[in-house]
């Protein structure tokens, strides 16, 4: 044996708090989440979270909340120290967002704390402060009813985790999530947020839960958000969920809470999921916020030191109720009279479809003028084009199906998805113009006007190079609400809205470091949402063009999303199919 057994020895208390707060804080937006808790637990009506630096400098939350008497505060930040839970049986009945009685402790062990506390009957506050886990003595201090709470230097005596903290934007980015959730949820709260002195959140208190998501979220979710009210297997469920055609590229915009605690859970995610059934279009995101109350003695809160995922008895109870209560709110749509939908959506369809297709063949129109090809050259001149190496001796034969075009070469035939070619063609030059930093602007005669949430107005606006980068030019204009003044010129009109409100999402769910891989992709999708779809009609010199440029590409034969573009049939294996070899 190498290793003499050490001593068991039992560790200090500073010690344990290190070790706890390696759990339980993780970074700054750890620390606003437990203050904010503990304000809820008191009983606020009004919250202020002042952050500097994205909380790594300093973190201040101000409650109007019950207070911690003079005697307790020195209890309070001692670790399993808590006023929530006195036996065990609570543990099983659980109704505050704390009870582990560790967040002031850790928060104490790795940084500079300072907490000034009053009663309502308390003539004078108290203050007590924690440095790295050593308690000063509390002290009388002059303050308003409720607690206040300092935090300056996090991890000033853990460098590891120090190192470990993103920057200023990213941590913020969290600590503006955590406060999200929580505002959204709480609307008889005033929550309010600052950052380096600015003002980024005002949630006013109200009695009108949609008003609070406005707030929260900005109009333009909030008037797309249905009321769901739903009561079954005596779970509670309240909350909204966006219509159908209010769906974003990732989750971000989805919160579920279970008695108030936001939480995360991809069962009861499924659920709703699988509530919106049809009426979801593949690949695409809804924004909901589910509010469930289920009986305290059914839930096991106490799974994870974050407190963020909960154990739920009878998971298929909750499931059906999650579902049916989001099917609920979509009901009227679903009893529609099927023949009147379905000529609706028919014509609907239509009109989108002329559009777009209009849009792609003068787009593609003009592209032809410019390099001189008229469509007679297209249909008389049958040799397209060879490729760099001069080899490639392709002929256009037709098209079937207004979908697939039919091309032979020496070797055989081949069966081409015009929409998969058109994408690809599309891609490569707005690549090859993004790589020469040379994307060719659009200016658009009637700017857009984006009015974002807070969120996403954060986003855009901590990421205005890379979407210029891009070729979207867009600058602020006033709180919240952004123009967009051009687009890049490969994309141009029909990229509306929609693709920046990806791209939105994108940048929030990406660490910077993968900018380069979402510039990809979204430029994988932007040359999709501009190239013409299956079924598009095209006149044999577009099909020409497709193709010409098609085989000047560097990868002619996937499309950006990897699925083949062009199938091969070998002369040799037609010939074995007419039995002739
Ligand atoms: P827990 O929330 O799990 O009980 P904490 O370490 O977060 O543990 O807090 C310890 C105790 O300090 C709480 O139980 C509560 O009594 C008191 N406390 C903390 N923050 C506040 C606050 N903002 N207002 C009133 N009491 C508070
Ligand atoms: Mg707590």
């Amino acid at each position: 044996m190498l290793n003499i057994a050490k001593r068991i020895i039992e560790l200090d208390a500073n010690l344990i708090n290190k070790i706890a707060a390696g759990e339980v804080i993780e970074r700054p937006a750890s620390i606003v989440k437990e203050l904010i808790e503990n304000s809820l637990d008191a009983g606020a009506k009004s919250i202020l979270i002042e952050v500097n630096e994205g909380g790594k400098s300093f973190i201040k939350v101000t409650d109007d909340g019950h207070g911690i008497a003079k005697d307790q505060l020195i209890v309070a930040v001692k670790r399993h120290s808590t006023s929530k839970i006195d036996k065990v049986e609570d543990l099983f009945d659980i109704r505050t967002l704390g009870f582990r009685g560790e967040a002031l402790a850790s928060i104490g062990s790795v940084s500079y704390m300072k907490i000034v506390s009053r009663m309502e009957d308390e003539d004078v506050g108290t203050v007590i402060e924690v440095e790295g886990g050593d308690v000063r003595n509390p002290k009388d201090a002059a303050a308003n009813k409720g607690t206040s709470i300092e935090v300056h230097n996090l991890f000033f005596n853990v460098p590891a985790r120090k190192k470990h903290l993103k920057s200023m934007y990213a941590e913020f980015k969290h600590i503006m999530n955590v406060i999200v959730r929580y505002a959204l949820i709480n609307s008889d709260i005033h929550f309010k947020l600052i950052h380096n002195d600015q003002l980024v959140l005002n949630v006013p208190s109200t009695a009108d839960a949609l008003a609070n998501v406005a707030a929260v979220y900005g109009n333009n979710i909030a008037k797309k958000m249905l009321a769901i009210d739903f009561n079954f297997f005596d779970i509670d469920v309240k909350g909204f969920v966006g219509k159908p055609e209010l769906t974003r590229a990732d989750k971000n915009y989805q919160s579920i809470y279970v008695n108030g605690r936001y939480i995360r859970n991809s069962m009861i995610t499924r659920a709703v999921y699988d509530g919106y059934g049809t009426l979801l279009f593949h690949g695409r995101h809804p924004v909901f916020i589910l509010d469930m109350k289920i009986n305290p003695a059914k839930i096991d809160v106490n799974v994870h030191p974050t407190k963020s995922e909960i154990r739920i008895e009878k998971e298929d109870n909750v499931y059906s109720t999650i579902r049916n209560a989001v099917m609920a709110v979509f009901k009227d749509e679903r009893l529609m009279p099927d023949v009147e939908r379905i000529k609706a959506k028919a014509v609907e369809t239509r009109l989108s479809m002329s559009e777009d297709q209009d849009y792609r063949r003068q787009a593609l129109l003009a592209d032809s003028v410019g390099v001189g090809i008229s469509g007679k050259e297209g249909f008389e001149e049958d040799e397209l084009n060879k490729t760099k190496d001069g080899k490639l001796n392709i002929r256009l034969v037709g098209k079937i199906h207004n979908t697939y075009i039919i091309a032979e070469d020496k070797e055989g035939m081949i069966l081409i998805d015009q929409h998969a070619a058109h994408e690809r063609v599309m891609y490569e030059k707005f690549m090859k113009q993004y790589h020469d930093k040379d994307i060719k602007l659009q200016k658009l005669i009637e700017p857009i006007m984006l009015e974002l949430s807070p969120t996403d107005s954060l986003v855009v606006k901590n990421n205005l190079d890379v979407f210029l980068q891009l070729g979207i030019e867009m600058e602020e204009f006033g709180k919240d609400t952004f123009i967009v003044r051009s687009l890049p010129a490969v994309l141009s009109k029909q990229q509306d809205k929609r693709i920046i409100m990806d791209m939105i999402d994108e940048l929030n769910s990406g660490e910077l470091s993968k900018f380069s891989k979402i510039k990809e992709e979204q430029i994988a999708i932007a040359s999709c949402r501009a190239a013409v779809k299956a079924h598009d009609v095209l006149e044999m010199p577009q099909v020409y063009r497709i193709l010409q440029d098609l085989f000047k590409c560097e990868n002619p034969n996937t499309c950006p999303h990897g699925r083949p573009v062009m199938i091969r049939f070998p002369l040799y294996e037609i010939e074995k199919k007419f039995s002739r070899k």
